[in-house]
């Protein structure tokens, strides 16, 4: 599994004043399962280490990447540079990038721009990562702040997983069964973000015979699109109740109100999340419900990559 990351999250010593922003997360943890292509806009496009500080400032043009002290216009190199980096990250089955937040350059979101007088007057994103997003729309994308928040966090690796399994599904010769296939194992996680996007995905691996490779881009494209959405515990309640139906038969009358109970003590918030999840996978594998044992919503991700 392939990830872009600002290369400076990395402990690469590549910032304007020499040193690095290391995220053990991005590293320690989440590395065992990952490589990553760093990726420096900054030293990439030419500028030296250490280097003048930078920062975005509206012009008449639009926004322009400018040094702070020597207003010198780092613009068209910049961007020039970008576009031979995202042709070249194009040829890459890549999975996501991780930015580094609040950089002229690499932030994501919430990037402060100037006026020309030096004050503060709305924000946006970095140079690269603004092209990235434009130029890979359906690609996970996130900063390593916002990864310390739990549902941010839960989102991301749900995404960058499933992109994942998409490439290795594109890799093997993609069919209409094998989308139908893809699609079906994917149902429960798809309902916990976007039961709405569920439905309408359901009709393209349905719609004709010879998919074309519109239909699996545009199949990607929402699928990404739905699993963006916020991921509730009403929905995920929801669920947990579907998957339920499944063993009826199966379970004791203990089991089952055991069951309903984590359920209930989850939607009230007294247990997290990982308590029915956990019961619901016991059940599954004890009784071994072939529909339920391939769906990604019971193991979207590797369960350590949720605790920092
Ligand atoms: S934030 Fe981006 S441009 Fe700045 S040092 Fe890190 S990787 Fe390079």
């Amino acid at each position: 599994m392939l990830l872009g990351i600002s290369s400076c999250l990395t402990g690469n010593k590549v910032r304007y004043d020499g040193g690095h922003q290391y995220d053990r997360f991005a590293v320690e943890i989440l590395g065992k399962h990952l490589e990553y292509i760093p990726v420096c806009p900054e030293v990439g496009c030419g500028l030296p280490i250490p280097r003048e500080a930078m920062r975005l400032v509206a012009t008449g043009d639009g926004v322009s990447l400018l040094t702070r002290k020597t207003l010198k216009d780092i613009t068209p190199q910049m961007e020039e540079w970008t576009e031979k980096q995202l042709e070249f990250l194009a040829q890459k089955p890549l999975c996501g990038f991780i930015f580094k937040s609040k950089s002229p350059s690499s932030g994501m979101t919430r990037v402060k721009i100037y006026s020309e007088q030096g004050l503060p007057v709305s924000s946006g994103s970095g140079i690269f990562a603004g092209a990235f997003m434009k130029r890979f729309p359906y690609l996970p994308v996130e900063e390593e702040g916002r990864l310390t928040d739990d549902g941010l966090r839960h989102s991301f690796l749900v995404r960058i997983f499933t992109m994942n399994r998409w490439h290795e599904f594109m890799a093997a010769g993609p069919s209409k069964s094998k989308l139908q296939a893809f699609h079906a194992s994917h149902k429960y996680l798809l309902m916990s973000f976007s039961p709405v996007q569920l439905r309408v995905l359901g009709k393209i691996p349905a719609q004709k015979d010879d998919l074309s490779a519109d239909d699996y881009s545009n199949y990607l494209t929402m699928l990404m699109g739905g699993l963006s959405a916020r991921s509730t515990t009403k929905k995920n309640v929801n669920v947990l109740e579907h998957m339920l139906g499944y063993f009826k038969k199966d379970l004791s009358p203990d089991e089952k109100k055991e069951m309903l109970e984590i359920i209930r003590d989850y939607s009230e918030g007294k247990v997290p999340h990982s308590a029915p999840l956990t019961l619901m996978k016991h059940y599954v594998r004890k009784y071994r419900e072939p529909y339920l044992e391939n769906q990604w919503f019971l193991n979207p991700y590797p369960p350590e990559l949720l605790i920092r």
